[in-house]
């Protein structure tokens, strides 16, 4: 059975240090969400970072537009909020509607309350191997998840499954900064069970539920799993009426690999919970910054 990467634990361990921190600080740090629509799935997310704020102690304001929002009034309220000085951190929750261009609204952030590290300065700093500037939390969390599992990356192949510009993209960078060999592949590569089956490290974002299985790896990999999919699943109740069950799976088929790998990250307690992490010690990071605190 392989290594279990557990992100949970790490999670636990942020809050503790992050909890501390905070009971420090004169003023609670607060970010601000905005949450286009009511995706389901997004409002989850949403609950998970509140859930954590409040461990940690920190504020979060929760700004709702309807579906029909222009672009310019998204834009103008993340100007608003950039002067806010009770605001220290800014995140656009994704997805959006289509028809509004995440991009132009995404960069109407100001880089220094960017804790999802989206913006075009961010990427930049990231491209360009610049300490300074947040890294996205997805790719921050797969990092340190890595770091703390002491997984090496220096001289390592890594193969990243997914060329987003929110998880794939970013964290392909990342990696090349702390000096691994690093390939992308997307929907049109082909080979692809051959190339996951050499790499040392296998990085999975491509949104499939269970897509990789024992086909696609080899003894000794470590496989990250950042895939969060929902799968319907019907069970009896107490009174034997059906209900639907939601089921949270990774893109990776765990129960396929988990005995051929070397260490895997399980879905859930795996990734999802190191984003939350990586979000809010972005979120102390702008707020020290801010104060000027070392
Ligand atoms: P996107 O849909 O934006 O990107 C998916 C990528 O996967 C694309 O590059 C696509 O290729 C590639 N892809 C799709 N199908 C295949 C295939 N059959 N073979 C090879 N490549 C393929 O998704 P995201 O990057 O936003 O998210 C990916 C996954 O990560 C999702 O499950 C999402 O829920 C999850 N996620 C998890 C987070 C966490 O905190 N754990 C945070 C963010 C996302 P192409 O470019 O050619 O279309």
């Amino acid at each position: 059975m392989a290594q279990i990467l557990n992100g949970k634990i790490m999670q636990n361990e942020s809050i503790d240090r992050l909890k501390k921190e905070v009971l420090g600080f004169t003023v609670k740090p607060t970010l601000a969400i905005i949450q286009v629509g009511d995706l389901q799935e997004s409002s989850k997310y949403i609950q998970h970072k509140k859930i954590f704020a409040e461990k940690i102690g920190a504020n979060v304001e929760h700004l709702k537009f309807n579906i029909d929002v222009s672009k310019e009034e998204l834009v103008e309220k993340i100007h608003e909020l950039n002067k806010d000085d009770k605001i220290h951190g800014i995140i656009l929750q994704l997805p959006i509607p289509k028809n509004l261009n995440e991009h132009e609204i995404i960069d109407a952030i100001d880089s220094s309350k960017d804790v999802d590290g989206l913006t075009s300065t961010n990427f930049k700093l990231l491209a360009t191997g610049s300490s300074f500037g947040f890294m996205g939390a997805t790719t921050k969390g797969v990092l340190d998840l890595l770091d703390y599992y002491k997984v090496s990356l220096a001289g390592q192949h890594v193969l990243i499954i997914g060329r987003s510009i929110l998880v794939g993209k970013p964290t392909a960078l990342a990696l090349l900064n702390r000096d691994a060999t690093v390939t992308i592949a997307h929907s049109k590569t082909v080979n692809l069970k051959e190339l996951a089956r050499v790499c040392d490290i296998l990085i999975v974002a491509l949104g499939q539920p269970r897509f990789i299985n024992e086909e696609y790896v080899r003894p000794g990999q470590v496989v990250v799993d950042i895939g969060i999919n929902f799968e319907a699943s019907n069970s009896k109740s107490d009174s034997s009426d059906e209900i639907q069950k939601q089921t949270l799976v990774g893109d990776v088929d765990f129960e396929k690999v988990k005995d051929i790998v070397g260490a895997i990250t399980p879905v859930p307690n795996g990734i999802g919970p190191m984003t939350v992490a990586s979000l809010f010690e972005n979120l102390i990071t702008a707020y020290k910054n801010d104060k000027k605190i070392l």
